[in-house]
């Protein structure tokens, strides 16, 4: 057991960049994936291919798994013989929810393994790229013991705390934001081919509109503080305007799901008495579970 190797579980396109950056960078690799013909090439470049998860957690100490979700990770480590996870340090990259990294890491614990919860927030082409990021949580001992590999992996590491959830939750927090935002993006290009544009005839508009560090910036202290005042928004004129987009989208025989999604957050605001208020007053709205 070498101890600059490691061993990438999931071989999707993240878990093969993955692995790929480490070869680049001179470390022994193991890997093992459910579909074998996926190692194909990186077995061409040096790794090697393990025969079951078990052989895979047994060839190194640090373990980085990186597989579509935690139901995954549960029916590739529950084959692996207990006594093969003593000592082994699992880098969880797969997303999932924070109670799933902790119930992962406290699995792992009984074992004798230490999770280490990661999110990373790169696509597979900022793999290996010193300005990705990756969120961390978990001991961080453990995790100081083997940042500089993980640096391999993105070239900036994020360590939010010891709590093994943490690292899924601001994953999460940032997944909530990016899909929805880039939803958003499909929303508009559709609209826009509805009228015979082209993506690119407004992508400079959708970079411009995505921006939105002016207003997050704006609201932060605001919602910090609990202030809504309409001063200089009002939720009644955020609902007309959200109505106009809705109307914009089925007028042109789109699809509305999405704004009208929107459009409903806004008119539930306003029955629950804050036309007066900021758009920001539906944060109070979002607190809360949906009436249904
Ligand atoms: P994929 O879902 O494409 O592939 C992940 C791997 O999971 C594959 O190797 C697949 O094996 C394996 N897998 C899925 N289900 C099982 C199962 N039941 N048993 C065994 N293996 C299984 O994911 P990505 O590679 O794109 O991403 C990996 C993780 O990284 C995901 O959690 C994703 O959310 C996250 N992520 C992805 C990004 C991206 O842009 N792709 C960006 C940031 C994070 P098989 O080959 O056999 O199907």
């Amino acid at each position: 057991m070498s101890k600059a190797s490691v061993t990438v579980i999931g071989l999707g396109p993240m878990g093969r960049a993955m692995a790929g950056a480490l070869l680049d960078r001179g470390y022994g690799v193991t890997v093992w994936n459910r579909t074998p013909g996926r190692a194909d090439d990186l077995v061409a470049r040096g790794a090697v291919l393990a025969g079951s998860p078990g052989e895979a957690v047994a060839a190194n100490r640090l373990v980085v798994l990186s597989l579509t979700g935690y139901d995954a990770v549960d029916a590739v480590l529950g084959s692996v013989d207990p006594d093969a996870l003593t000592g082994r340090v699992l880098v969880n990259l797969s997303s999932g929810t924070p109670a799933e990294a902790r119930a992962g890491a406290a699995w792992a614990a009984e074992r004798g393994a230490t999770q280490l919860t990661g999110g990373v927030l790169v696509p597979p082409s900022g793999i290996g790229t010193p300005d990705a990021s990756t969120f961390y949580s978990g001991p961080l001992d453990v995790f100081e013991e083997h940042r500089a590999t993980l640096e391999v992996l993105t070239g900036r590491t994020d360590h939010r705390g010891e709590d093994p959830g943490l690292a899924a939750l601001f994953y999460q927090l940032n997944m909530v934001m990016f899909w929805t935002a880039l939803t958003s993006y499909w929303q508009a290009v559709a609209m826009a081919d509805a009228h015979g544009l082209k993506a690119a005839d407004i992508l400079p508009y959708a970079v411009n509109a995505l921006d939105l560090r002016q207003f997050l910036e704006f609201y932060t202290p605001r919602v910090d503080a609990g202030v809504h005042t309409g001063d200089v928004d009002r939720l009644a004129m955020g609902l007309a305007s959200a109505e106009h987009v809705l109307h914009t989208a089925t007028d042109a025989g789109v699809d509305g799901a999405l704004p009208a999604a929107v459009a409903g957050l806004f008119r539930r605001a306003v029955e629950a008495g804050h036309a007066a208020d900021s758009c920001s007053s539906l944060v109070e709205l979002l607190k809360r579970p949906a009436a249904v």
